[in-house]
């Protein structure tokens, strides 16, 4: 099966279009993601639409849980902090009953889901060598996905006669990555809706659990459009100004 794998879309549903669109051309039979669906964006309630219409699978991410109040918001910056109190007032109630609904951590069809790492879900960032290496032992399946990071990246660790050495994994967008069954992986998609790689394009990836093997993929979409929505919603107009930077 061909999974499209995909994360913190941040209520910005002109990307998440886009990766559906780009998605199905692929012909993808299934979609994951990995939570991040609202939080710092202009359109919350459309993107927590279509998620439960097209998603197979979707964790809470910390911006979920925040926005559902599962979380303090005093976590946040002010900026995050302000937008996650602008989303609670437009998203309707049943939005906000299936955000309560997930959760941050998940096992399927022998793969572990994760927002933040898998020993910390719904916070740690996995975007060093170090944290990388600190979570291997959090989880006990071949393959964990994870977000939260906003980075298309990922790490491979292999096991050679008591040597244990764990190595990043280079996105190279269209190029697959042959995930080799004796080693264990870490892989993000990167972000659909706030890139922090600069490079500002909306990432996902594609999981192909019969070839064993992961793609990543990037799309262009208009950002401009997202600022103009921002900036008539009256969210901090920084949201839309990092967009362009990917960052
Ligand atoms: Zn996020």
């Amino acid at each position: 099966m061909r999974i499209a794998v995909i994360s913190d879309i941040h209520a910005n549903l002109v990307a998440l279009e886009r990766v559906l669109k780009a998605m199905d051309a692929l012909g993808t039979e299934a979609l994951w993601c990995l939570g991040d669906v609202v939080g710092y964006g202009p359109q919350p309630q459309a993107c927590v639409d279509l998620l439960r219409e097209r998603a197979d699978v979707c964790l809470a991410g910390n911006h979920d849980l925040a926005v559902v109040g599962a979380i303090p918001l005093d976590r946040f910056n002010p900026v995050a902090r302000t937008a996650a109190l602008w989303q609670r007032e437009h998203l309707t109630a049943e939005g906000m009953a299936w955000l309560a609904s997930l959760t941050p951590k998940a096992q399927i069809s022998g793969i572990t889901l994760a927002h933040g790492s898998p020993r910390h879900p719904d916070w740690e960032y996995v975007d060093s060598h170090e944290a990388a290496l600190a979570n291997f032992d959090a989880f006990d399946t071949p393959l964990c996905l994870i977000g939260h990071s906003h980075l298309a990246l990922g790490w491979r660790m292999s096991v050679t006669s008591n040597n244990i050495v764990v190595e990043e994994v280079m996105e190279l967008p269209g190029l697959p990555v042959p995930l080799n069954v004796e080693d264990k992986w870490l892989l993000n998609p990167g972000s659909v809706g706030q890139p922090r790689d600069h490079d500002p394009r909306a990432s996902f990836a594609v999981l192909d659990t019969k070839a064993w093997r992961w793609t990543w993929h990037r799309v262009e979409y208009d950002i401009q459009a997202v600022e103009e929505e921002i900036i008539a919603a009256g969210l901090p107009e920084v949201l839309g100004r990092r967009l362009y930077l990917g960052w």
